[in-house]
């Protein structure tokens, strides 16, 4: 099965994803994380992504489109996957569609709906694992001990593009890019909306509902 995770940033795909992947027995990918595992490499590609990332707007196609198709490719992803944060936008969507062309296409789209205030909320005290991008919340879903992961010790942080200033940039940006992939979906009779702002375990089991 071949699935991805729709909605703003800050919705809990990424912590939805895990779950999801588990379930389906399939390997999981976020766009977001392929680049920042590319920046802490030190590659060309996590440079060049960086530029973008830290202003919140999104990184070229041609460079996120290649990126993506070589994990979609590895043999790895075979058997199905679970991706959160690609596409962003529609002409990613219509690349996206065109590599799975001979892959039996894409099974569905879950799409996790949050309001906007909510949003703002969650991300401004957004945390995140450094090793293994396991996310908290600095009053809602704090580590046990501040500043190391819960599951692997890691440090926690914040990341910069978690920062007051690019979250409304982020926010903008996936409303004027990203939402209209909606719509895209629902015409394409892919989309399964589901309402995220019930406790993590509620969103997962809604989510679960639709692709089982
Ligand atoms: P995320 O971890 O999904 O919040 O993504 C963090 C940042 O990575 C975004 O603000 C973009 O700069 C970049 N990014 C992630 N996925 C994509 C994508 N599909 N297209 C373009 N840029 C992306």
């Amino acid at each position: 099965m071949k699935v991805i995770l729709l909605g703003p940033p800050g919705a809990g795909k990424g912590t939805q994803a895990v779950r999801i992947a588990e379930v389906l027995k399939v390997t999981r990918a976020a766009s977001g994380d392929l680049f920042r595992e590319n920046l802490s490499k030190g590659t060309e590609l996590g440079k060049l992504a960086q530029t973008y990332m830290s202003r919140g707007i999104l990184v070229p196609d041609d460079v996120t489109i290649g990126m993506v198709n070589a994990w979609i490719n590895a043999k790895e992803q075979a058997g199905g996957f679970v991706l959160d944060g690609f596409p962003r936008n529609l002409h990613q969507a219509e690349a996206f569609e065109k590599q799975l062309d001979g892959k039996g296409g894409l099974d569905k789209a879950l799409y996790i709906n949050v309001s906007k205030d909510e949003l703002v909320r969650r991300l401004s005290g957004r945390l995140t694992c450094r090793n293994c991008q396991t996310p908290y919340h600095i009053s809602i879903s704090p580590p046990k001990e501040e500043g190391e992961c819960d599951r692997c010790g890691g440090e926690v942080y914040q990341r910069a593009d978690d920062k007051p200033e690019v979250v409304e940039t982020r926010i903008r940006v996936y409303l004027s890019e990203t939402s209209p992939l909606v719509d895209f979906y629902r015409e394409a009779g892919l989309l399964a909306e589901v309402n995220g702002e019930g406790t993590i375990e509620e969103v997962g089991d809604a989510l679960i509902a639709e692709i089982t």
